[in-house]
């Protein structure tokens, strides 16, 4: 059977369906582009839901981020977060933490200070934004409120009682109950189909009534992330009124539902809001040219070519696939930019794995300029029309900075403005 050739033009070209992919694509609706956005699935299903903007300086946990970014910038002036301002950051988080709120997921304020949210393993981790469904927990380890932790026989990598011993020092009123998952009694559970159970308000009483039965005078419950999938905060309030408790989540071990929640609402939401969306597929060949880019998909009944006048590669790391490693060293894959790298790759890991100055392939990636345009080998944009974000960056380490969220909202933030200024000839 011969193929269909579908052909799209568009303004700005988004490749990636990452944080970086889904903040530039906010970002650029917001400006009033043109905007296509083509994205294979990626890492965005292990997020545990939390926005980091700077947790960790110098291996210091960080309570003032901003505070942090200022003496990020001076220690490290070729970070990506320095080629922008706190004000823009800032704006940048709101924008799109507003926005998420606004398509269905509440997302709590990015505020001055670093929040410490909680771990499957029974750690806090410092963090700038967390979903509504989650924030109680902030709040109930703060204070070291009376709280129940639950957890269910056949869930796999999360364990109330290992959460309550590494807390038991810092939050000792902690108390854990295991209990069957109604209707899923006996099984392997998996917190995504827990999750959609509970969309039905039906599948949400069975769940209460076992959880008011062991609640024992606790002040908040906490509870794996399975509090729905399309509208968790319905979800949680409608529990919280069953259980007579403060309800949160806590998210699993990847892939996780809160970043399955988040991706899914992405891709309802935002082809209603004029995105051109092109989920699930790889761009396998780009070509790049004076007035912008042709992008060329393979879809399982038809082949697509988008032309754009300007792109914006947000394809992530290894993981993802955005970057490659092999003995000859890194490259990247779609467009075979250059990649700022180690000098061999003796030295792209330091002997300990906990070296506190981290590895040096965690900082290879893309070199950009102010504007967030990839570098070639001379220091000149490759193409005036091509723009970066999110890890494809280099000198940047987000795992170890705790960073990764922060990192991909503000660069798609700067990269989409640079775009919207080159589209509109104002750069
Ligand atoms: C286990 C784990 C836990 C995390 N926890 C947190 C956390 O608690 N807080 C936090 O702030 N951040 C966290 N992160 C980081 C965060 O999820 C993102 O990885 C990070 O923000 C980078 O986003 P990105 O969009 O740049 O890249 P990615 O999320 O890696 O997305 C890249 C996208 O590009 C796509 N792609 C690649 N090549 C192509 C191509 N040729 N054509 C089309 N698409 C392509 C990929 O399929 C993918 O969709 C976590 C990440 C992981 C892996």
């Amino acid at each position: 059977m011969k193929r269909e050739l579908r052909r799209v033009e568009t303004g700005l070209a988004i490749i990636g369906a990452g944080l970086a992919g889904f903040a530039a694509s906010i970002f650029a609706l917001r400006r009033g582009l043109d905007t296509a956005q083509l994205g294979h699935t990626g890492a965005i299903a292990y997020t545990t839901g939390y926005f980091d903007l700077l947790g960790v300086m110098d291996g210091r946990v960080l309570d003032e981020p901003w505070a942090g970014l200022d003496a990020l910038r001076e220690a490290e002036p070729a970070h990506p977060f320095a080629r922008l301002g706190n004000d823009e950051i800032r704006e940048a988080f709101e924008i799109f933490t507003d926005a998420i709120s606004d398509m269905g997921i509440a997302y709590s304020k990015p505020g001055d200070h670093n929040l410490s949210a909680l771990l499957p393993s029974g750690v806090a981790k410092p963090t700038l934004s967390v979903p509504a469904t989650m924030l109680p927990g902030v709040e109930a380890f703060r204070t070291g409120a009376k709280t129940l932790i639950v957890d269910f026989p056949g869930l796999q990598g999360f364990s109330a009682t290992e959460f309550k011993v590494n807390f038991a020092a810092s939050w000792p009123a902690l108390s854990v109950c295991r209990i069957e998952f109604p209707g899923f009694e006996g099984q392997q559970l998996y917190p995504e189909v827990l999750a959609r159970s509970l969309e039905a308000p039906h599948g949400r009483e069975p769940l209460a009534e076992k959880i008011r039965a062991v609640l024992d005078g606790a002040e908040y419950v906490g509870l794996p992330a399975v509090l729905g999938m399309h509208a968790p905060d319905e979800v949680h309030a409608d529990m919280e009124r069953r259980i007579g408790a403060r309800l949160f989540e806590i998210p699993t071990i990847p892939p996780a539902v809160p970043g399955i929640r988040l991706r899914e609402m992405f891709e309802r939401e935002l082809p209603r809001r004029g995105l051109v969306l092109v989920p699930q597929l790889k761009v396998s060949r780009s070509e790049l040219g004076a007035d912008g880019a042709v992008h060329h998909l393979q879809g399982p009944l038809e082949d697509l070519e988008i032309s754009a006048r300007a792109t914006l590669l947000a394809t992530g790391r290894f993981l993802s696939g955005g970057l490659y490693a092999d003995q000859a060293g890194l490259r990247e894959t779609l467009l075979g930019l250059p990649v700022v790298q180690p000098s061999g790759r003796d030295n792209w890991y330091r002997r300990d794995y906990l070296d506190p100055r981290g590895h040096q392939l965690n900082r290879a990636g893309l070199e950009t300029d102010a504007q967030f345009r990839p570098l070639d080998a001379a220091g000149a944009p490759v193409n005036p029309r091509l723009f970066a974000a999110g890890a494809v960056l280099a000198h940047q380490d987000w795992v170890r900075q705790r960073c990764g969220a922060g990192l991909a909202i503000a660069a798609a933030y700067g990269a989409v403005k640079a775009a919207a200024e080159m589209l509109n000839g104002s750069a």
